[in-house]
């Protein structure tokens, strides 16, 4: 769907707040402004939801998060259930529960780790013995350890959901521009002045850079270094099939979503492609930890493509950017892995009968060190606001990360402490 404004209309010269990528981050901070009475253009490459925010499994969750995350988490679900209630059943949006099925002891341990350490939030997360996880999944052979259940997760049909999102913004008043790459950030005595775009300059008080897994290569063109890497994951969606569970059904060898279309979007957490370009090598110290736990299941190539020509060079703000040479980020799937993990969900759940792949198609998600959003005012650039790095997890959290760096660009203080966020945790 295109959001793009009349074609006719007059570039605008000026806003309060200019938003730079239309990601659920964006558009959603962009809405929060709208609504707020902030004049606020938001520009996107190419369309607003073509990247990780329509790419993704379409899970809303609390369940499995960072307790750091949580009290942002907990915000953005009332968003959710709030700003998408005009739109719920356009976009699928349902509370239908989150389980994460443990296949051994040991694993079956670190679920009900997390569910200890999530104690203090008084969520609705239960531990269910093998019984129980069979009743919640109409079965009775005890092939699984137990589970962790959280009933009050939900899910929505990313696809769906951003645009209409974008759509809702622009009702309420924001301008929304598609195929117009940000070039770069004009800043004067310390402060932003200007958005420089490949359509012509727009002067402003604040920017919000919600640019995804292109916000490092942004910065880095200001001479602002932030740790984010991009980590290529591939999803599949099947054909019709048997309901097993109507949310989101988690386990090690394939994670799956029913659709509103009667399929299931399935993947597998952190099968992922780790693409070795120059910023790897200059932030790879920080990411030992994270390749240390994922070290089975990642795959590491050397990645010339999108990024790898990225890492190089610099433009300046006359000159066709990076942004303007991909419109779309649109990796390509790994067809052998997508096929592996039908095989592995039709081997957990043998209910799920003859479904087949239907579609596949992959997203590059933006990873930082800590696999934690990055949300904060930049160093000698006032008025510069970036969120971003949301690794992975970013769909459900998106609409709250908007309206905390919507509040933060327009000096108001933010529902939710954003210092566990801030860019100096990475300072050492
Ligand atoms: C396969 C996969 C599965 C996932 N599953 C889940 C899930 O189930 N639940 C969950 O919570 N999260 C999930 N995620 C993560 C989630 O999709 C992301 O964290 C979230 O969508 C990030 O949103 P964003 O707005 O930060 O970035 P994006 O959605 O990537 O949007 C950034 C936008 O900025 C634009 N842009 C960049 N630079 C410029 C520029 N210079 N000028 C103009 N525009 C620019 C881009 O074109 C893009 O449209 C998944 C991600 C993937 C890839």
């Amino acid at each position: 769907m295109l959001l793009t404004q009349d074609p006719d209309a007059t570039f605008p010269a000026r806003a309060d707040v200019v938003v730079i990528g239309g990601g659920v981050v964006g558009v959603t901070a962009a809405l929060f402004l709208a609504r707020a009475g902030v004049s606020v253009v938001l520009v996107e490459k190419g369309r607003v939801a073509a990247e990780q925010s329509s790419r993704n499994w379409g899970w809303i969750r609390k369940q499995g998060r960072d307790p750091i995350e949580l009290p942002l988490m907990i915000e953005s679900e009332r968003e959710w259930k709030s700003i998408a209630a005009p739109i719920a059943k356009e976009i699928r949006m349902a509370v239908v529960g989150t389980t994460y099925l443990a296949m051994d002891d040991a694993e079956f341990a670190a679920r009900r780790d997390w569910v200890e350490s999530a104690r203090g939030f008084q969520l609705d997360c239960k531990v269910l013995g093998s019984a129980e996880t069979d009743a919640l999944l109409g079965r009775d052979d005890r092939r699984f350890k137990g589970a962790i259940h959280t009933a009050s997760d939900m899910t929505a049909e990313p696809g769906l959901a951003v645009p209409a999102l974008g759509r809702l913004a622009r009702e309420a008043g924001a301008i929304v521009i598609e195929g117009c790459a940000a070039r770069g950030v004009e800043h004067s005595g310390g402060r932003v002045s200007h958005v420089v775009t490949e359509r012509g300059p727009i002067a402003c008080d604040s920017v919000i850079l919600g640019g995804g897994a292109w916000s490092r290569t942004f910065l880095e063109n200001m001479g602002i270094f932030i740790p984010q890497l991009g980590v290529r994951s591939t999803v599949l969606r099947t054909t019709p099939g048997p309901e097993i569970h109507p949310g989101g059904l988690g386990a090690t060898s394939a994670s799956l979503r029913r659709r509103g279309d009667g399929g299931y979007t399935i993947g597998r957490t952190h099968a992922a492609r780790f693409d070795l370009i120059p910023a790897a090598f200059r932030h790879f110290r920080a990411y030992i930890p994270q390749m240390k736990l994922r070290w089975n299941t990642m795959q590491l190539r050397a990645g010339t493509e999108f990024f790898g020509d990225l890492g190089h060079g610099r433009w300046s703000l006359d000159q066709e950017s990076p942004f303007e040479r991909t419109r779309v980020l649109d990796p390509g799937p790994n067809t052998a892995l997508a096929r592996n993990m039908l095989t592995s969900a039709k081997a957990l759940h043998p209910q799920l009968g003859n479904i087949q792949i239907a579609g596949t198609w992959a997203g590059m998600i933006d990873v930082t060190p800590d696999e934690l959003p990055i949300i904060d005012e930049m160093p000698g650039c006032a008025g510069l606001w970036v969120a971003t790095g949301l690794s992975g997890h970013g769909f459900g959290i998106g609409p709250g990360v908007g309206r905390v760096v919507a509040e933060l660009a327009t000096g108001r203080n933010p529902i939710v402490d954003t210092a566990p966020f801030a860019l100096s945790r990475f300072a050492t």
